[in-house]
């Protein structure tokens, strides 16, 4: 339902957590947030049923889950029921790839049958386990985040927009999307996405809107773009000049 990314020189976990607080709008039954600590390399995930206050308090308003580049998510439940279990970010077993996602995988069951059939083990009820599997099954096929995504999003039926981090990529946030919202900001401290404008209004009024099956690549202070073919595309920064 709602996404929010960071990466930058600023803590991940507090602008994450602020930016789902301003989608609270839309309606949630769940949140999460996943935060690398470039000193441990590691990813943390902690998510939480019902209102992103819990969430907060499970984080000490995001503090204690220290780190510069992160997502988050807030989520409507489509495939399975609302829990902390099916609440987002996913992940592999060994967090080599989390994502969260919004929209709808309509293909997912066969998907999940080839994944099975490739050794992939399931924990959750939602589609969205699908995507995060079958990023991290043409990972380890090409190598790339880039040819991974891409291939995924060839095999994917339905409506998405994702945010991604590679353990194999610190600083490094993915972004992709079909028929669900995603855009881009660069603030003075660094780069966001986020699935609705207001979410990132307190950051930055200076945007980029993703197209259907494009895909972004970002840094601390750059924005890289991409077709499914993975030809870099050049795009126009757009000035937000409404307030929310
Ligand atoms: N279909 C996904 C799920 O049920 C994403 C729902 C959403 O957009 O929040 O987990």
């Amino acid at each position: 339902c709602g996404i929010v990314g960071y990466v930058g020189t600023e803590q991940a976990a507090p602008i994450l957590l602020a930016g789902l607080s301003k989608l609270e709008y839309r309606g949630y039954d769940s949140a999460g947030i996943a935060i690398r600590n470039e000193d441990t390399g590691d990813i943390t995930v902690v998510k939480a049923k019902g209102r992103l206050k819990i969430l907060s308090e499970k984080t000490n308003e995001g503090h204690a889950v220290p780190g510069t580049c992160g997502i988050g998510h807030t989520r409507w439940a489509t495939h399975g029921e609302p829990s902390e279990n099916n609440a987002h970010p996913h992940c592999t077993d060994d967090k080599s790839v989390v994502l969260v996602h919004n929209g709808i995988i309509e293909n997912y069951q066969e998907l999940k049958d080839k994944l099975i059939k490739s050794g992939y083990a399931f924990y959750s009820q939602t589609d969205t386990e699908i995507a995060v599997k079958l990023v991290d099954y043409y990972y380890r096929k090409t190598g790339t985040p880039l040819e991974a995504i891409s291939r995924a999003m060839l095999r994917i039926r339905g409506s998405y927009a994702f945010g991604i981090m590679f353990h194999d990529h610190p600083g490094k946030i993915f972004a992709a999307r079909k028929d669900s919202p995603l855009i881009i900001g660069k603030s003075q401290t660094g780069c966001l996405i986020a699935s609705d404008v207001p979410a990132i209004l307190d950051k930055t009024r200076n945007v980029y809107y993703i197209g259907n099956h494009e895909i972004a690549e970002l840094s601390q202070d750059e924005i890289h773009f991409y077709n499914i073919d993975r030809e870099e595309i050049q795009k126009e920064q757009v000035e937000i000049k409404w307030d929310a």
